[in-house]
């Protein structure tokens, strides 16, 4: 039976059904240059099409996945695809999402490099986000994957950097090339409170790691955190998610070292 659901409650088994039946796709959302604000990435996320014409989102049907270990069999399909996907955006890097339970499978390493090779996707071009939806159990081995991936050219960033398990720690114990302030602090921030903002920049900065804010979604959230030094950003301002073929006509016409503006779209 077709997943249907348009409101949570989905079990592994709907999950490895939605993905056989090729109702999995993904969304990109431009990540721009606080410099120059041109698109530098796109970052993957996942999307669920419902037979209603409606999308599921992660929050939907995330915790399942993590929980019931399927989260690394849809970001194996989800790396597939998105270095499919990011070979029509040449001189664009594609973030993809990866769960710390993907790190912890043995053959982690070995999948994205057949996948690389599959696809011809350059490694220089892709980027690994750590979410924070579970802890990294197993530090050493998780630090020599990741190790191993910058070692192949890959980048990787700790996502949603500040809240959940996504802490200090981790700073100290992997290796890393960037991290992404959660948009909760991007949220909270006003003319009084944007002093946590700044420090995280800094802390970033001083580690000489790229720093990327998301949940940019006011010209005033933007002034700020470049002024704060961050390098890149991200959120609504710029763009909201968009399909494949979106990102494709976005790039066609030249818009991918074009600026972007405020977006309404999907
Ligand atoms: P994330 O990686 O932190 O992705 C950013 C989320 O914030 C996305 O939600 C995006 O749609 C939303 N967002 C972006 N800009 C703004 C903004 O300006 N304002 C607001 N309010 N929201 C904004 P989405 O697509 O629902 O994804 C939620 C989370 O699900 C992601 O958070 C990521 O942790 C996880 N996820 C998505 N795709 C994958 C995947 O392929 N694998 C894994 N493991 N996790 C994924
Ligand atoms: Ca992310
Ligand atoms: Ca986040």
């Amino acid at each position: 039976m077709t997943v249907h659901q348009s409101d949570a409650a989905y079990t592994q088994d709907d999950l490895a059904q939605a993905l056989k039946r090729n109702q999995f796709t993904l969304n990109y959302q431009p990540i721009v240059s606080a410099k120059t604000a041109r698109t530098v990435t796109v970052e993957a996320l996942l999307r669920m099409r419902l037979p209603t014409g409606h999308m599921a989102t992660p929050p939907d049907f995330m915790d399942v996945a993590e929980q019931s270990g399927f989260v690394c069999d849809l970001g194996e399909w989800a790396l597939q695809r998105a270095c499919a996907d990011g070979l029509n955006w040449p001189g664009v890097c594609v973030a993809v999402n990866i769960s710390p339970k993907q790190l912890q499978v043995p053959g982690f390493l070995n999948t994205v490099r057949r996948i690389l090779n599959e696809t011809g996707f350059p490694p220089d071009r892709l980027e690994l986000e750590l979410t924070e939806h579970c802890p990294v159990e197993d530090f050493p081995r998780a630090c020599a994957t990741l190790t191993a991936l910058r070692q192949l050219g890959i980048r990787v960033a700790l996502d949603d950097f500040g809240v959940g398990y996504s802490g200090l720690i981790y700073l100290r114990k992997l290796p890393l090339d960037k991290i992404k302030i959660d948009r909760a602090f991007v949220e909270s921030m006003d003319e009084q409170s944007d002093v946590l903002v700044r420090s995280i920049v800094q802390l970033g900065r001083n580690l000489g790691l790229t720093v990327t804010a998301e949940g940019v979604e006011t010209s005033e959230h933007q002034r700020v955190l470049i002024e704060a030094g961050c390098h890149e950003l991200q959120g609504y301002l710029f763009s909201r998610p968009l399909p494949a073929g979106d990102i494709d006509t976005l790039f066609g016409c030249g818009a991918a070292s074009a600026r972007l503006r405020i977006a309404g779209a999907a």
